[in-house]
């Protein structure tokens, strides 16, 4: 920043130097690229060149006549495309996870006890040891590992280790002594404590119970976020994600941002979305912040919940669980409530991203959004996560009031024999409808979820236009009229990604006047099967026109 702000201060004083704007402008040439236009089609070009500011100036498509430019990069006939865009991540998530052991690969107690050795001894700073993913049944043990086993390999730092399933940890003894865990600890409502036969504790916790010891983890420090924020930028890089949509954003996660790009550090572009009314008036005040860094961040709104998930029976339904007809969800938020946070939000033009999973979920949400479109008028953008499950005959509602579905196409993949149990298999014309959304005249932006799946677009891409999962399963595609076109799915991952997050002429499009931001990959997605989209090779990934990955 400084350098650039000291030539630019010379060459204001240097009359020579005036006559020369091309001095910074890269060409890139000789590539085979493809971007979604101005205009919403799909434009095919061979060139672009950006200036010093990191924003494209000029496109050319084959035979057009090059300029003269200071810098010319060959593509060596390679696909460009534009960055990708997740809509929907939870960066400090990805990073926290990217920072804790995973036992999810051990295949024997041994195995695991030599890895959190390992793991100790690469990480001295850690006031904890925190892991997950072992399981007792996958090492064949017949019975759950011992406190007293993993005092063998870590004894000078607690250790607390969540089980595959989360619904057991794994301590050993320095953890329940600082944690104040004795012999004589009652298990809370809703948990339980492994004791052996004389009574004592065995450092297994069951559900609630987790919480005696896991009461007693430090929060993480400032340190920890900035570590976190640095993991996730450089996992979602290497995927080829240069912008995402941060959903439920903390306040120590917006210092992180700010402490980064203060430094230059932040890599990647982010749309944020504050986890609570304070934080988000806290942040943004009046209304949502001005795009900062050169449009690498801002605080666009708030991230709302009307309910839970399909697989914990939480998303509220219209009608009872197949699976279990006694309950139907529940509503995590009330009508009222729901209405009275997005007014207090749309008050202030501060965008709302509802987190709706449930049939009975999502026609409420779109319900308080045709209410309070009475009176907050104009371009709101309001969007709905994950639109899971729709009742079809909500579905044309989507397509009013400029309403954005924000889905999740590895959700579809990963979920569909959970959502056939839950819903049975009469109430599924709805599920993960994405054609017809785009049909009733809605818009589509599409994301992860990470880390809850892999921050990975090209697999969500290759499950968007073919509703089949890495296995190619099930054969045809589930619904299979619900997938969406290859160009749909680019948009999805790239310029209505970016509308979404009210970032269109910003970046999300290869056009004149947003930022270079782009991939150069080894295949083309609008030309190849889904399969081979999955497999596809991020060579080398720019953001504003500087190089962030690659050779
Ligand atoms: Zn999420």
């Amino acid at each position: 920043m400084m350098l650039r702000f000291t030539f630019r201060a010379l060459a204001a004083t240097s009359l020579l130097a005036l006559t020369a704007p091309a001095l910074a402008d890269t060409l890139v040439d000789n590539v085979d690229g493809v971007t979604i236009d101005g205009d919403g089609d799909v434009l095919r070009f061979t060139g672009i060149v950006f200036d010093d500011d990191g924003k494209v100036t000029q496109v050319f498509e084959r035979g057009d006549e090059r300029p003269q430019v200071d810098y010319r990069l060959d593509g060596e006939g390679r696909v460009m495309i534009p960055g990708m865009i997740d809509a929907h991540v939870h960066v400090g998530q990805i990073g926290f996870a990217a920072m804790t052991l995973d036992l999810s690969d051990t295949n024997s107690l041994d195995e695991a006890l030599q890895k959190i050795a390992q793991f100790s001894t690469d990480n001295p700073g850690r006031p904890w040891i925190l892991g997950r993913g072992w399981n007792q049944e996958k090492w064949g043990l017949g019975r759950f590992p011992t406190a007293a086993e993993l005092d063998k390999v870590v004894s000078d730092r607690p250790v607390l280790l969540r089980r595959a399933d989360g619904h057991a940890a794994w301590t050993n003894s320095l953890a329940m002594e600082q944690a104040g865990v004795t012999a004589g600890a009652k298990a809370p409502a809703g948990g339980r404590i492994i004791r052996d036969e004389a009574g004592n504790l065995t450092g297994i916790f069951v559900d609630s119970a987790i919480g005696l010891v896991g009461q007693s983890v430090p929060d993480p420090r400032p340190s920890d976020y900035d570590r976190a924020l640095a993991l996730a930028q450089e996992q979602l890089i290497a995927n080829g994600i240069t912008a995402v949509g941060d959903m439920a954003m903390s306040v120590h996660e917006w210092h992180a941002y700010r402490r980064a790009a203060d430094l230059g550090q932040l890599r990647i572009r982010v749309m944020a979305y504050a986890d609570s009314p304070e934080l988000m008036e806290l942040i943004g005040g009046t209304g949502p912040t001005p795009w900062l860094y050169d449009d690498r961040l801002r605080l666009n709104g708030i991230k709302l919940y009307v309910d839970g998930a399909l697989g914990s029976r939480g998303a509220a339904l219209k009608e009872p669980y197949a699976d279990e007809p006694g309950t139907s969800g529940l509503a995590l938020t009330m009508p009222a409530q729901l209405r009275n946070l997005m007014s207090r939000a749309a008050m202030s033009n501060f965008q709302t991203a509802v987190h709706a999973i449930g049939d009975a979920a999502n026609a409420d949400v779109l319900s308080a959004i045709e209410e309070l479109s009475e009176t907050y008028t104009g371009d709101r953008r309001w969007r709905i996560e994950h639109a899971q499950i729709v009742d079809p005959a909500d579905i044309p509602r989507l397509g009013q009031h400029g309403i954005i579905a924000s889905v999740q196409p590895l959700h579809q993949t990963s979920d569909r024999t959970m959502a056939e149990a839950r819903l049975g298999p009469d109430r599924l014309d709805g599920a993960y409808p994405w054609r017809s959304v785009v049909a009733a005249g809605g818009r589509l932006a599409f994301g992860s979820d990470a880390p809850v799946e892999p921050a990975d677009p090209f697999a969500g891409f290759a499950a968007a236009i073919s509703r089949t999962d890495a296995d190619g399963q099930p054969f045809g595609g589930w619904f299979p009229q619900e997938t969406v076109s290859r160009e749909q799915a680019l948009a999805g991952f790239t310029s209505d990604a970016a509308f979404a997050g009210f970032a269109e002429g910003r970046f999300g499009r290869l056009i004149p006047g947003e930022r270079a931001d782009f991939l150069l990959v080894d295949r083309d997605p609008l030309l190849s099967s889904p399969d081979d989209i999955r497999q596809t090779k991020v060579i080398e990934v720019w953001v504003g026109g500087v190089k962030v990955l690659g050779e």
